[in-house]
């Protein structure tokens, strides 16, 4: 195939009125549409378990839509027929398959505004993000098959003469695909089409936070010509999920979650049973503990601005959000002083309002969660800013703490809500060694301008992603291939080169001529 160059679907200008009323008019129909019912369709298998609510984060007595659920025994069912389609769907060719993704990317195209009103309907996501998010779910489409036609032609291996060697790539099998809700059609949409474009059958289970966006992922899936059983969609909860992993004919699973969930794949995962086909393959992307660093030579404006967005950025629900800045004792009375500031003008509210920034978390639990966060904090630290929200849904005020020591809570534990620790450092090494002290390796930031500090962090800072003197959330597939190492994750970064290969098996093939 001819060399295609990647280039990212752009972003909505909602600067200009035209594509304002694009979206307002989709968050109309929407809202229109609230409480309808979603059920698989009648070619696809039919689902045996009860009905999930999908609420409004921003008002929990809007009823977003109810979508069929799957039953545990819908698990067996399922995975039953996507081994069963297995081979057909192998013998396809890589560009058919490839096509199929960018027709999904099309049809993602032509719904993009749909698609981002139920998200913000159904997850709370400002509408920056929601159409980020859509068109990031674009990219992996037409991403991922790219690569799938880089990777599917046999390759030779070696010239010596009278041996040909060539290497060829075959699917695995069945992919269980457990998925997150935090970008809840992004990497949902690119872990299917990872597995379905390399020859994989899937079983997808939508996070049961987000399970309409799940099912309407699956419907343009089929709508591109991805046949029902080949994918499956089980809405649910953990016992779905739990049962997914453990079938004995599920060969590779694709986690995104937390680190809890992803060790006890893991572990589950290496179970064998009677008549398993192959040892599982676990690829799971887990969480982080992301440091910011402020220089004593950064520039103090674009450092605040970085700051702000990383942590409040979807309310801190970002596994690659900012939970610490470590800041130079030289920058931090001035820093303090403006990060306050800014924190406290932040545009807090109702995400369906265009100028919203922080919207509410997914839920009372979630929201529960952070809130004890917020008082321990207030035990191991000082309150900076704690910014009041009076209105009905799960919001939290975002929040910063001084005071925070390297080994408290609050600077180890992933809270995954709008909450900022702040601590100081004495030089550059000292805010590195600080910033590499937990457990989670995943994104990190640096705002300086002395050149042998910036050597240093590229050198030194242990963590998958490393931006240099700008926000450390919203990496772009194809530009900024995402994904941690230590407890944030183990497998190949997505959007990235290296992440097909994880959906596949090796032969290689030589013979004497
Ligand atoms: N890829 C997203 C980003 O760069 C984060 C994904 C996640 O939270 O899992 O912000």
């Amino acid at each position: 195939p001819a060399e295609r160059s990647f280039v990212n679907e752009p972003h909505s200008d909602f600067a200009r009125a035209e594509v304002r009323q694009a979206m307002s008019a989709a968050i109309a129909k929407v809202r229109s549409q609230l409480g309808g019912r979603w059920e698989p369709a009648s070619t696809e298998l039919a689902l045996a378990g009860s009905w999930l609510e999908s609420r409004n984060p921003a008002r929990p007595n809007e009823l977003v839509a109810t979508v069929r659920g799957a039953a545990v025994d819908d698990v067996v069912r399922a995975v039953q027929m996507a081994s069963e389609r297995h081979e057909a769907w192998r013998r396809r060719s890589a560009a058919e398959r490839a096509d199929m993704l960018r027709s999904a990317a099309t049809l993602m195209n032509e719904r993009r505004f749909d698609i981002a009103a139920w998200e913000i309907a159904e997850v709370g996501k400002p509408w920056r993000e929601a159409d980020a998010d859509v068109a990031e779910a674009i990219d992996f489409l037409r991403f991922y098959a790219d690569e799938m036609e880089r990777l599917a032609p046999p390759r030779r291996l070696g010239d010596r003469p009278g041996e040909l060697n060539h290497r060829v790539y075959g699917s695995r099998g069945v992919a269980a695909v457990v998925a997150p809700w935090n970008f809840p059609f992004a990497i949902p949409t690119g872990m299917v089409a990872a597995a379905l474009v390399t020859g994989n059958t899937v079983v997808f289970k939508p996070s049961e936070r987000s399970s309409l966006l799940g099912r309407m992922i699956t419907d343009i899936f089929f709508a591109a010509g991805v046949p029902p059983g080949v994918l499956t969609c089980l809405p649910g909860g953990p016992e779905i999920g739990q049962a997914l992993v453990a079938h004995p004919q599920v060969a590779t699973i694709a986690f995104t979650g937390s680190k809890a969930v992803g060790l006890r794949i893991i572990q589950e995962a290496a179970r064998v049973a009677p008549g398993q086909p192959m040892v599982k393959r676990v690829l799971a992307e887990m969480g982080g503990k992301n440091a910011i660093i402020v220089d004593e030579t950064a520039d103090l404006d674009e450092a605040i601005t970085g700051v702000i967005t990383s942590f409040t950025g979807y309310a801190g629900q970002k596994c690659s959000a900012c939970s610490r800045v470590i800041v130079h004792r030289a920058m931090y009375d001035p820093f303090i002083a403006r990060l306050r500031e800014a924190v406290m003008s932040l545009e807090i509210g109702d995400p369906m309002e265009p100028g919203t920034q922080v919207g509410p978390v997914i839920d009372a639990r979630a929201q529960a969660g952070i809130e004890r966060y917020i008082e321990i904090g207030r035990q191991e630290g000082t309150e900076l800013v704690h910014c009041p929200v009076n209105r009905p849904g799960y919001f939290v005020g975002p929040t910063v703490f001084t005071d925070i020591r390297p080994h408290h809570r609050l600077a180890q534990e992933e809270i995954f809500g709008p909450v900022l620790s702040v601590m100081t450092a004495e030089s550059f090494a000292d805010a590195l060694r600080i910033a590499n002290g937990t457990e989670y390796a995943l994104t990190g930031g640096v705002y300086a301008r002395s050149p042998a500090n910036l050597a240093l962090a590229r050198e030194q800072f242990d963590v998958g992603n490393l931006y240099v003197n700008r926000p450390i959330t919203g990496a772009m597939v194809g530009r900024q291939p995402f994904g941690g190492h230590r407890f944030s994750g183990v497998g190949a970064k997505t959007g990235g080169e290296d992440y097909l290969a994880q959906f596949v098996v090796s032969r290689v093939v030589s013979e004497n001529t």
